[in-house]
């Protein structure tokens, strides 16, 4: 089946010899009667373990990545975390490309560094060599999101896991911002994908959650036992909306880029804007890799204005159908300032570091109707002129 098809079905088979329903009902339950006590009946015993509507996401989630396993949790950050506690010990050392999710690396550096004595590096992992240089003896993960957020920039994930898989470290793709629909890291040579389902693959904008997804079986295994020892799990109802959402995952994302381009051409016509970072336009330094290692380019921009902060700030408050706000991959097309809001809690030099400025703007591309976007934008830039 294709992606599309299987986004609708897997998972969610009617049972006929039940009720029929053509999707899955949302199972509140906390617990599962058993006929007999030595074992459960239907296999459930207790819903942090095993709820119906959460394994029916999971399968779908897995069959979408090309995995053999998914697991879902209560955020993006709960799955980031189940994750290193399941794989992780004192004193082991990750490599991480440097210009991630702000929260990923406060959890890493706030938490697991400063508490549990896990070191990181943070590299430029666009550069193959800086990767090879900085694994240790004690390196055990590869941290990768590509694209970064919010600076787009990608890395070569099949070279990045063969260097890796020499050395029997594993390398872990955060696919928030391409989605399975357009990137899938794990046919690349990864060995374990992560997403924030609160963004596109949910789509919405109305349910925080996260998954894993993988193909190795120990690696499973373990996963799952800390998901259910530590509990960070979704629940029934968020994995309901994330069901439902997921339906329509590759005609948003479609939508998405199409809308990602012509606003990213709109802006690089402004006389107003400085600077655009969009991967699907040629003028993408990586843009070649991009076209290879993905199926599309997704619907996040970023930009700079010839102002200042200042000016910077007016003109994204002066949007009217852009909501200002954090997130990204809902529907609507919302609008950011990376250094006050997503990624304050990097410190100036760090983002000075990576190149992230200050009057950065952050564009997460809706499936609005284009003109509405474009005639929301002009208005904006003529009060900007005013
Ligand atoms: C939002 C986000 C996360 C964190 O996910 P939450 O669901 O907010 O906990 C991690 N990685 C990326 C790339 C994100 O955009």
């Amino acid at each position: 089946m294709k992606f599309e098809t299987r986004a609708i079905h897997v998972g969610e088979e009617p049972n006929i010899d039940h009720t029929g329903d053509v999707t899955i009902p949302i199972h509140l339950a906390s617990t599962y009667a058993r006929k007999y006590v030595d074992i459960p009946t239907k296999g459930h015993e207790y819903s942090r373990s095993d709820n119906p509507t959460r394994l029916a996401l999971e399968r779908r989630l897995a069959v979408l990545e090309d995995a053999k396993y998914g697991l879902a949790f209560s955020s993006g950050l709960a799955a980031e975390t189940n994750l290193l506690l399941a794989l992780l010990k004192s004193g082991d050392h990750i490599v991480a490309f440097e210009d991630l999710y702000g929260g990923t690396r406060r959890l890493f550096d706030k938490i697991f560094e400063t508490r549990f004595d896990i070191s990181l590096t943070y590299i430029d992992a666009t550069n193959l060599d800086l990767v090879e240089n900085s694994l240790q003896d004690n390196t055990k993960l590869i941290w990768l999101e590509t694209p970064t957020n919010p600076l787009l920039r990608i890395c070569d994930i099949r070279k990045i896991s063969q260097l890796a898989h020499q050395k029997g470290i594993i390398v872990v793709v955060d696919n928030t911002f391409l989605s399975p629909y357009f990137q899938k890291p794990l046919n690349l040579g990864a060995d374990i994908v992560l997403h924030s389902t609160t963004k596109y693959i949910n789509g919405h904008s109305d349910a925080v959650g996260g998954c894993v997804m993988l193909n190795n079986d120990k690696k499973f295994e373990r996963l799952q036992f800390t998901q259910n020892s530590v509990g960070a799990i979704m629940s029934p109802f968020d994995s309901y909306l994330v069901l439902r959402g997921l339906k329509t995952l590759g005609i948003r994302m479609r939508a998405h880029q199409k809308n990602g381009l012509i606003i990213a051409e709109y802006l690089k016509n402004r006389k107003e804007v400085q600077q655009v970072i969009y991967l699907g336009m040629r003028e993408h330094p990586q843009y070649v890799l991009a076209s290879e290692q993905s199926s599309g380019y997704g619907g996040m921009l970023s930009f700079e204005l010839n102002a200042d902060l200042e000016l910077s700030k007016r003109f994204v408050e002066n949007l009217k159908i852009f909501a200002t706000a954090e997130s990204l991959g809902g529907v609507e097309s919302l609008i950011e300032l990376p250094a006050i809001m997503t990624h304050a809690s990097i410190s100036p030099e760090e983002r000075n570091k990576i190149g992230l400025s200050d009057s950065l703007i952050r564009m997460s591309v809706g499936i609005e109707h284009p003109d509405d976007l474009i005639e929301d934008l002009d208005q904006a830039f003529e009060k900007l002129n005013n």
